[in-house]
């Protein structure tokens, strides 16, 4: 395989004493370099997915070392087609990743870091518990064989399902995993905060774990935030988890619902896909506003026309009159 683009995945818990005015420089040194996708910078640091032709992301990821705020980053990197985004934002928050756990730098105190195989080697054992620390969309694509999954929609709710954790849980091992590895950095932190004494990490995450462990025990597709939606992992031995939202039987193939108001995130399997026109019900199917369908079931906003570079032009002389 010898594909033309990349997609990255990367974050980096570091000071960014400006956020303001980094970004504005890294959305301009993204332009330059004709990535696409989607960056949070903070205080705390940056977290970004993009995508691009395999020399420019090389040309990003030399500049990203080149500064040793970030020379530590650990690039995921998949090969592509073409492009996993459909525009370039950079944008400021409080949190790279909101846990509302504002508090927490895992500089100072994180889970200890294992790597993939480590990981994998450790996992079974029986004073150990793998949590998943992802959302309930997440994990219903694909999880660890035997993980401990966490009733919540956002990482946010995270903090107040430690209490229950801690009933079941207190004395085991904790080793929690994510997709890139950036949740749980918090997460693993606030464990031990909250009393935990045994927690690591899955270093780079579900992602890092596909290439450097086969992904073994890893079942379903790993829900991803560009437009493949989700993505295989595991090939060692694979297994289909979901089930087709409207004929129960067995599929994996996620789409988002064609109808906008709806935007439900299930697997629907490819028969009733082109049945239901991409909608997740009859009712979907037959409403005013529902896009069409083209066998894919990702839909971009506003894509027509989109020039990222006239973008950010106008949002910047904007600023200057505002
Ligand atoms: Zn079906
Ligand atoms: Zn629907």
């Amino acid at each position: 395989m010898n594909k033309p683009y990349s997609i990255l995945l990367y974050y980096c818990y570091t000071p960014i004493a400006d956020p303001e005015e980094f970004r504005e420089q890294h959305h301009l040194m993204c332009l330059e370099l004709n990535l696409l996708g989607r960056i949070i910078v903070s205080k705390e640091g940056l977290n970004g997915t993009v995508s691009g032709l395999k020399e420019d992301c090389e040309k990003y990821m030399e500049l990203m070392h080149a500064d040793p705020r970030f020379a530590k980053i650990d690039f995921k990197v998949d090969e592509s087609e073409g492009h996993a985004f459909t525009k370039m934002h950079v944008r400021t928050k409080s949190e790279i990743v909101h846990s509302g756990l504002l508090h927490i730098d895992p500089n100072a105190r994180t889970g200890k870091h294992l790597e993939p195989k480590e990981f994998r080697d450790m996992k079974d054992r029986d004073d150990v518990v793998v949590l998943d620390v992802r959302s309930d969309y997440e994990y219903n694509v694909g999880r660890f064989k035997n993980a401990v999954t966490l009733d919540i929609e956002n990482f946010r709710e995270f903090p107040e399902k430690v209490a229950e954790l801690k009933e079941k849980y207190k004395d085991k091992k904790i080793l929690t995993y994510c997709t890139g590895g950036i949740k749980c950095e918090k997460a693993s932190a606030f464990l031990l905060e909250q009393g935990f004494e045994d927690v690591y990490q899955l270093h780079g995450g579900i992602i890092k774990y596909g290439k450097e462990a086969g992904g073994e025990d890893f079942e379903g597709k790993c829900y991803v935030f560009d437009n493949r939606v989700a993505v295989d992992v595991n090939s060692v031995n694979p297994k289909v988890i979901s089930t087709c939202y409207v004929c129960g039987t067995e599929d994996d193939r996620m789409v988002n619902c064609a109808n906008p108001v709806c935007n439900l995130h299930v697997a629907i399997c490819e028969k009733c896909g082109w049945e239901l026109e991409g909608a997740c019900s009859t009712e979907c199917k037959g409403h005013p506003e529902k896009r069409p369908y083209d066998g894919t079931g990702y839909y971009q906003k506003e894509m027509n026309g989109y020039n990222p570079l006239k973008g950010f032009n106008r949002r910047k002389k904007n600023d200057v009159h505002a």
